[in-house]
């Protein structure tokens, strides 16, 4: 596990430096018992400007380095990484509370690595110059980078911006989420243990909303890239303003799951319903609102109903377990206000309710809930809400099933059943959404992550995500006519 010194100290230029004074010690709740499971240490600004100046000391150095290099980096990371994958699992579990061996280990631990990998692959063959005519276009890294990250997926969404950002040259503060500090302190170790350069990689656990101010205003920092909430999101570009930074944002998303007339209903039902419970609903492309033909709604919430039933929920720590807790007070609190909207609006709960599960007492443990018959106006249609509580509006045509889907502020991510990839294709292709899954496809770590409207701006994972981190420069009369 990770070692105390890790949580009291920060890493900036290369080492595990004490706070500066003022800093504060705050408990990490594991959100399956509610007892506290460590100690961190949140900064204060004096760190921050710390760890940007190391940052910014890197910065040329490091950018100089020949591509080569910096994917032997890479590679070297990706080992290091390889060996900690058991560490990464046990960290995330007891941070944010997913089952051990059947999300942990499979995914939230192994995310981190593919990204890493993903990098390297790109990296190895990504254009960084080309001619065009007699200019030759250059891509180069975009700076000193702050990357401020959430706990859902939590070293998912850190390494889809550190592995491409050191994979083009640039340097790194992170800040993550205070709730997911074992992680990101553990992410620190690997990619020290691996060689990154000092002052390359910094990392700084404070509060969200000041050292996020920081970070945005900051005149050293060139580019801020947040995922997280929409009003995180909001605030972090108002304060970027003033320096007219570069702003990414990988925000929120209430995803629309149309299982149009001719799917396998079971099949679509029950892929959706367990998609939606799965890390307990806290997924940002969580299929949230399941739109299903109006003449079949009995026998899709017959469907949901069983789904839920079976699934097994309780101690991340036994073997079987699906679905563990909330990942920590506040998400619980507002999951269960949710939940009290959607019956105080007149929705039918179909199963679950804000009643702890069975055998769960203890922790911040929520039933699978579903409602259904709920039309797209109700609160719990239009604001995500981050736990697993799924929503099913009926339809009468496919057109206004991509009406109700479109009729979101968000635009992240979207789900389309139907019999054939084709057909679903056709209604993907009019829904205003970053993504699109056909007929229950998975995820692509190759292909681009982001969304439309609200959801936010730019793209991550892949080749995408260098773009992110790249500036563009033409040398004009680079060659003869
Ligand atoms: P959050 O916005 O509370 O926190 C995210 C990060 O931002 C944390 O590090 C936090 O400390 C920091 N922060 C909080 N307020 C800030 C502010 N005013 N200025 C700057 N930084 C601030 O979000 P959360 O509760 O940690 O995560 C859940 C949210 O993240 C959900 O809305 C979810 O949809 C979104 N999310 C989006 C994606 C995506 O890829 N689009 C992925 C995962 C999560």
């Amino acid at each position: 596990m990770i070692s105390s010194h890790h949580l009291s100290n920060f890493y900036i230029a290369g080492h595990w430096v004490p706070p500066q004074a003022g800093a504060s010690q705050h408990e990490i709740i594991n959100p399956a018992t509610g007892e506290v499971s460590g100690v961190v240490t949140y900064g204060t600004d004096a760190d921050v400007h710390k760890a940007v100046n190391a940052a910014a000391r890197a910065f040329q150095g490091y950018a100089a380095l020949p591509q080569s290099q910096r994917n032997e980096l890479l590679q070297a990371i990706c080992a290091e990484y390889e060996r900690r994958l058991p560490d990464m699992a046990e960290a995330i579990t007891a941070e944010m509370g997913a089952p051990l061996e059947t999300l942990s280990k499979p995914l939230q631990a192994k995310t981190g690595l593919w990204h890493f990998q993903t990098a390297l692959a790109i990296a190895r063959d990504f254009e960084f110059s080309r001619l065009q005519g007699t200019t030759r276009i250059m891509r180069e890294p975009v700076g000193v980078c702050a990357l401020i990250t959430p706990w859902n997926w939590p070293i998912n969404q850190i390494a889809c911006k550190v592995a491409p950002a050191l994979a083009v040259g640039c340097s790194i503060v992170l800040k993550p989420s205070q709730n997911a500090p074992y992680s990101a302190a553990l992410l620190a170790e690997i990619l020290h243990d691996a060689g990154v350069p000092a002052g390359v990689f910094n990392m700084v656990q404070g509060p969200g909303a000041a050292f996020g101010q920081l970070l945005a205003s900051h005149p050293l920092v060139d580019m801020v890239s947040l995922t997280g909430s929409n009003a995180a999101g909001a605030s972090v570009t108002k304060a970027a303003a003033d320096t007219v930074k570069r702003v990414s944002l990988e925000l929120g998303g209430k995803s629309a799951n149309i299982i149009l007339p001719t799917a396998d209903l079971d099949k679509a039902v029950t892929h959706g319903v367990t998609l939606m419970m799965h890390n307990s609903g806290q997924t940002c492309v969580a299929p949230s609102r399941m739109l299903v033909p109006q003449d079949r709604l009995v026998e899709v919430e017959a469907i949901a109903k069983r789904v839920c039933e079976s699934l097994v929920i309780g101690d991340p720590l036994l073997p079987d377990t699906f679905m563990g807790p909330i990942a920590n007070a506040r998400q619980y609190q507002r999951v269960v206000e949710m939940i009290d909207a959607g019956v105080a609006e007149g929705a039918h709960l179909v199963t679950g309710g804000t009643g702890k599960p069975e055998n769960c007492e203890r922790g911040y443990f929520v039933q699978p809930t579903v409602f259904s018959r709920v039309n797209n106006q109700m609160t719990i249609a239009r604001e995500e809400i981050f736990g697993p509580v799924l929503t099913i509006l009926p339809y009468s045509t496919v057109d206004e099933a991509i009406d109700i889907a479109n009729d979101s502020p968000y635009g992240l991510s979207g789900y389309v059943y139907g019999a054939t990839v084709e057909e679903a294709q056709s209604v993907a292709s009019r829904l205003r959404t970053g993504m699109v899954h056909l007929n229950g496809a998975n995820v692509d770590m190759a292909a681009p992550w982001g969304g439309y409207k609200q959801s936010g701006n730019g793209r991550e994972w892949g080749a995408w995500g260098f773009d992110e981190f790249l500036e563009t420069k033409a040398l004009l009369g680079a060659a003869a006519n």
